[in-house]
C-alpha cells in the first residue's frame, strides 16, 4: 500500500513508496469510527480532555470520533461549538466531530438554533444523556433538524419507566436494586422510530440494548432515514455483574439478561443494527468507588471496544470479522462521510493496524483514557491495536521501528 498527501495512493502487496509499514503478521483495517464519546471536556477535564480522549481512541484504533454535548456548559450555542471546533483542530490525534445539542439545556423544551450551530461547525444534534419525553416535542426536532441539514443522535428513554437504576429483572431483584424495565427504551425506540417514518428526518439511534428495541428497528428498516448502533459492553456484558454491588457497573442503559445480549448480538449480525458505538463514559473513581445506586452511570469504551468484540464474539464463531469490521469502520464511516469509505486508492489514509495474535489483560495503569472505569478491568482479552494512522501520520504506535521513511 502507498500513501502520499495524507491519502492511500496504491493498493497491491509490493510497498515501496516514500513511507512503508512492516506490517507483517498483522491485520490492516480502515480507521475504526465511533460515533458515541464524551470527552468530557468542557467542565470535567478532571476526568478527560481532548488530548487525552483522543489518545484513547487512538490506542483503540478510532480514526474518527463523535463527541457529545452534555458536557458543562452543555454545547447549546454556536459560540461554544465554534471555540470546540477549534481546540479539535489543535488538541485531537483523530479526526473529532462536534455535536451540538437538540434542545437548549438538554431540556426537551425549547430547540437550539440548529442552523446557526451548524454554521458554527457542528455535525449533529443530540440530547444524549437524556431521552426526549413528549413525542410531539421530538417531531417538531426532527422536523427542525431535517430543515437544518443536520442528523440526529437519539438517546431512546422513558423517564417515567427508568426510575431504577439496574435492568428491572432476577440480577435486580436478587442484589436488592431498584431496576428500570426494559420497556423503558423499548416505549422510547418506537416513538422515535415512527416520528423518523413520518418526518423523514435522518435519525441514529444509539445504545439499542434491548432485544425488543431491536426487532422495532428491524420492521422500520427501509421505512425511515434511521441507522443505529449498539455498543461493545451490551454485546459482551451481562446484569449479572450488577450481583457485585459495585458502582463500577452501573450504566444507562443498564447491562440487560442474556436474552437481551443475544438478541442485539443477533441483529448486528444480520445488519438490523448497523454500528457499533462506545459510548465512551470517563468518570473520576469518586463517582465510580460507591455502591451501585450512588454511582454515576457510564463505562470507558475506546481502548477495549474492539479486543473484548474480536474476544467474546469473534473468535467464539458468533461473528465474522469482516462484519465486526463494517460495524466499527466502513458502516459509520460511510455515516460520517456521506460516502465510500475503506482501504481503496483515493480513499484518506485513515486506518488500524491490528494484531490478532496478541492477548493483553486491562489494567488500570495501562489505560491511556485519563479515567479508569473500564468494566473489563482484570480480563484478559486477545487483539492488540498495533497503530492507528489519520491522514498519513501514525497518531498511536506500538510498532516501534518497523514504521518509517525509505528513500
Ligand atoms: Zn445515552
Ligand atoms: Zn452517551
Amino acid at each position: 500500500m502507498r500513501l502520499s498527501a495524507g491519502r492511500v495512493t496504491e493498493v497491491g502487496k509490493n510497498l515501496q513508496g516514500t513511507r512503508y509499514l512492516d506490517a507483517d503478521g498483522l491485520h490492516l483495517f480502515p480507521g475504526f469510527v465511533d460515533v458515541h464519546a464524551h470527552w468530557r471536556t468542557p467542565g470535567r477535564e478532571d476526568e478527560e480532555t481532548i488530548e487525552t480522549g483522543s489518545a484513547a481512541a487512538a490506542a483503540g484504533g478510532f480514526t474518527s470520533v463523535v463527541m457529545m454535548p452534555n458536557t458543562d456548559p452543555v454545547v447549546d450555542k454556536p459560540v461554544i461549538v465554534s471555540g470546540l471546533v477549534r481546540r479539535v483542530e489543535k488538541e485531537s490525534r483523530v479526526r473529532a466531530y462536534v455535536s451540538a445539542a437538540l434542545h437548549e439545556g438538554l431540556k426537551g423544551e425549547r430547540l437550539t438554533e440548529m442552523r446557526l450551530l451548524k454554521d458554527a461547525g457542528a455535525f449533529c444534534v443530540s440530547d444524549d444523556g437524556l431521552g426526549t419525553q413528549k413525542a410531539g416535542v421530538l417531531r417538531n426536532a426532527m422536523l427542525y433538524a431535517k430543515s437544518a441539514g443536520l442528523p440526529i443522535i437519539l438517546h431512546c428513554e422513558d423517564h417515567t419507566l427508568a426510575t431504577g437504576v439496574v435492568n428491572d429483572g432476577i440480577a435486580a431483584a436478587l442484589a436488592g436494586l431498584p431496576g428500570s424495565p426494559g420497556s423503558a427504551e423499548d416505549v422510547a425506540t418506537a416513538t422515535a422510530l415512527v416520528l423518523a417514518t413520518e418526518t423523514g428526518a435522518k435519525v441514529h439511534i444509539t445504545h439499542v440494548s434491548t432485544a425488543l428495541s431491536a426487532a422495532l428497528v428491524g420492521f422500520f428498516k427501509g421505512r425511515a432515514d434511521i441507522t443505529t448502533d449498539t455498543t461493545p459492553h451490551h454485546l459482551t456484558l451481562t446484569d449479572e455483574l450488577v450481583s457485585t454491588l459495585e458502582g463500577l457497573y452501573r450504566v444507562n442503559p443498564p447491562l440487560r439478561p442474556d436474552e437481551d445480549r443475544v438478541g442485539v448480538g443477533d441483529a448486528l449480525k444480520s445488519g438490523i443494527l448497523d454500528f457499533v458505538a462506545t459510548d465512551h463514559a470517563p468518570h473520576a473513581a469518586s463517582e465510580k468507588d460507591l455502591p451501585l445506586e450512588e454511582a454515576a452511570p457510564g463505562f470507558l469504551g475506546h481502548e477495549t471496544a474492539f479486543p473484548a468484540l474480536y474476544t467474546e464474539l469473534v473468535r467464539s464463531g458468533k461473528l465474522s470479522l469482516s462484519r465486526l469490521v463494517e460495524a466499527m469502520a466502513s458502516a459509520p464511516g460511510r455515516w460520517i462521510g456521506g460516502g465510500a469509505y475503506g482501504v481503496s486508492a483515493g480513499a484518506p489514509a485513515d486506518l488500524t493496524l491490528v494484531d490478532l495474535s496478541d492477548e493483553w489483560t486491562v489494567r488500570e495503569d495501562a489505560l491511556v483514557s485519563r479515567s479508569s472505569n473500564s468494566p473489563y478491568l482484570g480480563r484478559k482479552l486477545a487483539a492488540r491495536i498495533v497503530g492507528t494512522i489519520v491522514g498519513g501520520e501514525l497518531v498511536h504506535n506500538e510498532l516501534g521501528a518497523k514504521f518509517g521513511a525509505r528513500g
